[in-house]
């Protein structure tokens, strides 16, 4: 679909130039420039992808409709609070002197209000993803790659999950020519909701894709843990007393034993003369009890016996029973002492299984996450307002509202406008590139037309949404029903 131009095309010969982005491609006619955003069509410079608007009234079944749209109104379900011009697929203004491609009003709640709309180009751009798994995916600072180039790097761990850096200025614009392609092309994939597959230096292969479980190793991710083995101890105690001696809950961070473990002492638990491997930091708390892996609760280990010493003959006694489970119940085993104290592998009581179940079941569905981060520079922000730092502040007072697509942003505290945005949130193909290599992103602001003008907003450039809407460019959509209508104030929902 095609719609109007919004930058300025000169003619030179049968091709015209973009100069949406400093690439200032000549495009020839039916075809499209170097980021595939723009086309020739017949001599015109065209955006090739719709321009989505949200319609909230497709949320609800397009069933509801404003009853004073006037007496020439066309049948469309769009409405000025009801409708929500984004920036996916509205172009981009460059230099960014020139007022952003849309800069709209609507009324709402009976307040004019305003929103500037620019897909914006970001060299400052990357995503932080998180992926919930305890398994080893490689050593906190390792490259992470793609086709043998280095497109971020891995993080710390979180609860329950890995976390890597990808992309940045430094990879996007600091290395090769190719680890900067590289680096554009995954974070486009990886924000528009694709599957993308990365090698970590000293670690795992992994594919991430938004919303989806990760594949570590070739294998997919199910659950996450439902915490570390001290926390499970304490979470699950009362559910072993009196049908297990010791429990043992292996985990790569913090592996948690009963008898020792504060939950296990209130539970007047009998010392087992268990001795485990690895180094001791509170009673019942293990650190380090195995390498990290790909194994039992993110260890590597495939024989949790193995973390274990001899039993203590003065305290241990044959018949004892021991359960070790990891931290998302997928391995367990249960063992009797011999007459040796040498644990021997028994089938889980059928009264102790539903503990190993119960621990199966807090485990939330392990999902791979993906934020984009970016920066909102100082040329975007003049495409909104002549004094560009009246913006910032205006954001920073919580006036003016950042959305990415119609999604709710994170603003970073501090300076500047550096934003981060779930991808599942951003329409689809909301993000795209431009070779220079840069990320592209829907980004709108929206404030009260009063405070637009107040802050040195391109006032002579304001129109009505529906001047937009109307568009044969444009194609509605439902928005996400779990997000914040970016138009509402404080009195709508
Ligand atoms: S890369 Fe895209 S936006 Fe940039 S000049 Fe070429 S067609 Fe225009």
């Amino acid at each position: 679909m095609a719609q109007e131009p919004t930058i300025t095309a000169r003619a030179e010969d049968d091709k015209i130039r973009c100069d949406a982005c400093p690439v200032m491609c000549y495009i020839r006619p039916g075809l499209t420039g170097a980021c595939d955003r723009y086309a020739n069509r017949d001599g015109e410079l065209i955006r090739v992808d719709p321009h989505i608007v949200l319609d909230r009234t497709l949320a609800q079944g397009g069933k509801v409709v404003p009853f004073d749209r006037g007496g020439d109104w066309d049948g469309r379900l769009v409405a000025g609070g009801e409708s929500f011009v984004t920036a996916v697929g509205s172009g981009t203004t460059y230099p960014d002197y020139k007022p952003a491609p849309f800069i709209v009003s609507a009324e709402v709640n009976g307040v004019d209000m305003v929103t500037v709309v620019t897909e914006g180009i970001f060299s400052y751009a990357g995503a932080k993803v998180k992926i919930d798994t305890d398994r080893f995916i490689g050593p906190e600072q390792a490259a992470v790659r793609v086709d043998g180039e280095a497109v971020g790097h891995v993080t710390t761990s979180e609860y329950g999950s890995q976390m890597l850096s990808l992309g940045g200025v430094h990879h996007l614009t600091g290395g090769s020519k190719k680890e900067g392609r590289v680096t554009c092309d995954a974070l486009l994939e990886l924000c528009n909701g694709k599957a993308v597959e990365f090698a970590i230096d000293g670690g795992a292969k992994l594919v991430v894709q938004a919303g989806k479980p990760p594949i570590v190793n070739g294998a997919e991710e199910a659950r996450m843990r439902v915490g570390c083995g001290s926390a499970t101890i304490g979470m699950f105690a009362k559910q072993w007393h009196g049908k297990v001696d010791e429990v043992v809950v292996v985990d790569d961070h913090i592996t948690g034993v009963l008898s020792e473990h504060q939950a296990g002492k209130l539970l007047g638990i009998r010392d087992t003369g268990i001795r485990m491997k690895g180094r001791r930091s509170t009673p019942g708390r293990y650190f380090q009890v195995a390498e990290p892996g790909l194994g039992w609760g993110g260890t590597n280990i495939s024989d949790p016996l193995s973390i274990l010493g001899a039993f203590d003959a003065k305290l241990a006694w044959p018949g004892l029973r021991l359960l070790l489970v990891s931290t998302t119940g997928e391995h367990y085993g249960y063992y009797v002492l011999d007459e040796n104290l040498v644990p021997v592998e028994t089938e889980v009581p059928a009264d102790l299984y539903p503990s190993v179940e119960r621990i199966r079941e807090n485990c939330e569905p392990a999902l791979s996450s993906v934020l984009f981060m970016a920066g909102a520079g100082g040329s975007l922000r003049a495409g909104v307002t002549e004094n560009p730092v009246r913006l910032t502040r205006s954001v920073k007072d919580s006036i003016t509202r950042v959305t990415c697509g119609g999604a709710p942003v994170y603003v970073w505290p501090g300076g500047g406008i550096t934003f981060m945005v779930d991808v599942t949130r951003v329409p689809e193909h909301g993000f795209g590139y431009v070779p220079t290599p840069a990320l592209v992103a829907p980004i709108e602001f929206t404030l009260p037309l009063a405070a637009y003008e107040a802050l040195g907003g391109h006032m002579d450039h304001v129109r009505p949404a529906a001047s937009v809407i109307e568009r044969e460019a444009v194609r509605e959509m439902a928005p996400f029903s779990d997000i914040p209508w970016p138009l509402s104030t404080r009195s709508q929902g």
